[in-house]
């Protein structure tokens, strides 16, 4: 099996991921970051997400672990602590493996009509912050409503545990092929409306952003900002590509959610 550890730059995590390499290679796995199998990622969520957008090429051939080198995250199953019952689980492997759904977008630039695509892993958001951002949203081919306010934030199931859960998003159950939209502040007077409430989407339908001509727009895809380009739209469906973890161990989604988010395990 081919495998590559991914590590941020902490240096306890880069502690972990070098007592981790070792041990792999003294238990015979092959280490090849350029064609892994298995990409083992060593930090926090955010490190998932930059060795996601690492191996976004190569999706079809690659799981992914996630260890941890503080609390339990959403993308990490391992804690630093437990290299060894990792190493073991590898050993045992069988292939197992659990998918999730991923956010495709294609930016189309207004100055050159020049055309991106990008997947995400957690979120795409289109926001302004001198002004207010304003932008027609289509569903499907269907005019659905003017916003008008700081932003609007599109997240897969497994991103609505993260900054859509800020913003007022539900938190969907990963195994749901679905996306959600969900406004930043928006406005909503006598004058401009919106529906002012997240709205979850089927694979099945697209949406689309057409902003006003001006180019002080901020995207965030994941980690990643864009800035200050005129766009004339944004389209968004869920990807054909998943994400693949090697799943080893099941945590229930709902355990997860309420050890990150709660972490009182009373009940009345
Ligand atoms: P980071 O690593 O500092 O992550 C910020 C926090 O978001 C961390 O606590 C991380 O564990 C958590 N997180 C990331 N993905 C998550 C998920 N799917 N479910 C639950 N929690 C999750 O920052 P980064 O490396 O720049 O990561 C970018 C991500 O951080 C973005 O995709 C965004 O979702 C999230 N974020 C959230 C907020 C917010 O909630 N206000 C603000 C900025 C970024």
């Amino acid at each position: 099996m081919r495998i590559t550890v991914y590590s941020n730059d902490g240096s306890s995590s880069r502690q972990v991921a070098d007592k981790l390499t070792n041990k792999l290679i003294n238990n015979g796995f092959t280490m090849d970051a350029q064609t892994p199998e298995v990409v083992i990622s060593v930090g926090g969520d955010g490190t998932l997400l930059s060795a996601f957008h690492r191996y976004a090429d190569a999706l079809d051939q690659i799981r992914f672990i996630g260890v941890h080198t503080g609390h339990l995250g959403f993308y990490t199953d391992w804690r630093d602590f437990e290299v060894d019952d990792l190493v073991v689980a590898l050993q045992e492997d069988l292939g197992q493996s659990i998918s999730y759904p991923l956010l495709e977008v294609k930016i189309t630039y207004a100055d050159t009509n020049e055309v991106q695509h990008f997947l995400a892993l957690n979120e795409v958001t289109l926001r302004r912050y001198a002004a207010t951002l304003r932008t027609d949203v289509y569903i499907k081919e269907n005019f659905f409503e003017s916003f008008r306010g700081d932003g609007l934030c599109v997240s897969t199931p497994t991103g609505s545990t993260a900054y859509g859960k800020s913003i007022g998003g539900a938190v969907l159950h990963p195994r749901l092929e679905a996306m959600q939209l969900t406004e930043i502040a928006s406005i909503n007077n006598r004058v401009y409306r919106t529906l002012a409430a997240p709205i979850v989407l089927p694979s099945d339908e697209w949406l689309l952003l057409r902003p006003s001509r001006t180019s002080d727009y901020v995207v965030t895809i994941d980690q990643f900002t864009f800035k200050d380009r005129p766009i004339e739209s944004m389209q968004f469906k869920i990807a054909k590509e998943r994400i693949q973890f090697a799943r080893y161990r099941h945590t229930h989604f709902w355990d997860r959610v309420e050890d990150a988010f709660i972490g009182s395990k009373h009940e009345i």
